[in-house]
């Protein structure tokens, strides 16, 4: 029998590995190639696919990353619940470094990223999609946030609850103009992975969870040099165990049968592709 999973983590910036054993499972898809091999293990007796979202290696920028491959691949393995840690700037001088964000929002200000398994394109296995409109009113699992906000304060980490993800296209950072603008909108984090990820989750009934590390005060929030690389992977590096710990206690207590919406976002539509 070939490997399973029931749920999917895929790792951002500095969250390369996530299990000690695990089985390499190379897998393709009608989009290409994931960002990398997956990696499946247990955890708690729930079976975990772990995807390094960047590849192992770093070696793709946010806006590179094949969003598509990766969530087909991982709803191949069986996978129905995601989580996506991530690194993020923080807006405001109280989502500081260090601040975990479980968000509830989402702002798009990506420019060129496919964002739809339901374009109408010819796939490359010939299947033709049909065009869909699911409802992204709320764009996070509410069941998710709420295992995630739990599984943080049980490690004494208290996490924002709620909050607007602003997902710009990247690799740059933002510009201090661009970075004000966001602030005044009351945005909470900026990031550059968490769009497409959660629709085209959403597209394939996967709920999807997202957990913002704060890294940095994004340009228009601090005072000194501006962000750096450098700077997020070193709080990223500080944060990264209670991060994976979080992780860890929001996969073992997903619930093993779902009841939230995510479940039925394309009842009604006739897709013409079916899911894995
Ligand atoms: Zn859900």
């Amino acid at each position: 029998m070939s490997p399973r999973a029931e749920i999917g983590v895929i790792g951002g910036s500095g969250f390369y590995s996530f299990l000690d054993e695990v089985t390499e499972v190379t897998v393709d898809t009608p989009y290409g190639p994931p960002s990398d091999a997956l990696f499946l293990g247990e955890v708690a007796g729930r079976t975990v696919a772990f995807l390094p979202r960047h590849g192992r290696t770093h070696r793709l920028p946010p806006n590179r990353i094949n969003y598509r491959a990766n969530l087909w691949a991982l709803r191949g393995l069986g996978v129905r619940q995601v989580l996506g840690p991530c690194a993020t700037g923080g807006l405001r001088p109280d989502r500081g470094p260090g601040t975990l964000v479980i968000p509830d929002q989402l702002v798009d200000r990506t420019k060129n990223r496919v964002q739809t398994f339901y374009d109408g394109e010819t796939r490359a296995d010939g299947v033709v999609p049909n065009v869909a409109h699911v409802s992204f009113a709320d764009p996070y699992c509410p069941s998710g946030r709420a295992v995630a906000l739990a599984a943080a304060r049980g490690r004494e980490w208290e996490p924002v609850d709620g909050g607007t993800m602003c997902v710009i296209e990247g690799p740059r950072f933002s510009a201090r103009a661009e970075s004000r603008w966001h602030a005044a909108q009351g945005w909470d984090v900026v990031g550059m992975t968490g769009h497409p990820e959660a629709v085209l989750a959403r597209e394939l009934e996967l709920c999807y969870t997202s957990l913002a590390l704060v890294t940095d005060l994004d340009a228009g929030a601090e005072t000194g040099e501006g962000v750096s690389h450098a700077e997020v992977l070193k709080v990223f590096a500080q944060n990264i165990d209670r991060l994976r710990g979080v992780v860890l206690d929001t996969v073992a207590a997903l619930p093993t049968e779902r009841d939230c919406l995510c479940v039925n976002a394309l009842q009604g539509w006739d897709t013409g592709i079916e899911l894995p």
